[in-house]
């Protein structure tokens, strides 16, 4: 295992019924470290470019309005293993599937309004990271 860093977004639905702290504490509970942050309103642009891996998707439409409908958080956070523990801190896509504790099964509210992003895989993140931040906004 080694530190690594991922992207993270807090959603719409999130941010609009004030659960950024309470999701922000389960990432540092699981011991990860939030080396950057800023609240946004994401443009219609940057939604689409952000999910543009998702165009020929029939939800891609829905997705990019529900991602532009209010704040989000974007994030980077960093530790061991960090693109896998906070896939495993969020939880399933689907909240119906999520596991017990995790961020979807507490606070989602549908499979699209599911509270967090979190990257895939270290190619993803990287590009995901570079998409909302500038290396100097990285203070660990
Ligand atoms: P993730 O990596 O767990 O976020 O899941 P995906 O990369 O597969 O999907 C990206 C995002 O698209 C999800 O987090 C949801 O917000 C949304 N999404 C995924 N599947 C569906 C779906 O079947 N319907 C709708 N409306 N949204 C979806």
């Amino acid at each position: 295992m080694a530190i690594e860093r991922t992207f993270s977004i807090i959603k719409p639905d999130a941010t609009k019924r004030n659960l950024t702290g309470k999701i922000i504490s389960k990432f540092e509970d699981a011991g990860l470290r939030i080396v950057a942050s800023k609240r946004i309103q994401m443009t219609k642009a940057q939604a689409e470019g952000f999910y543009a891996v998702h165009k020929e998707r029939p939800f891609y439409g829905d997705l990019c309005s529900f991602m532009t409908s209010g704040p989000v958080v974007v994030q980077v956070l960093e530790g061991e293993d960090g693109i896998a523990k906070n896939r495993e801190v969020m939880g399933a896509t689907n909240p119906a599937d999520a596991a017990a504790g995790t961020i979807r099964a507490e606070f989602a509210e549908s499979i699209e309004a599911n509270s967090v992003h979190g990257s895939d895989a270290p190619e993803t993140a990287a590009e995901e990271i570079k998409f909302f931040f500038t290396d100097d906004e990285l203070v660990g």
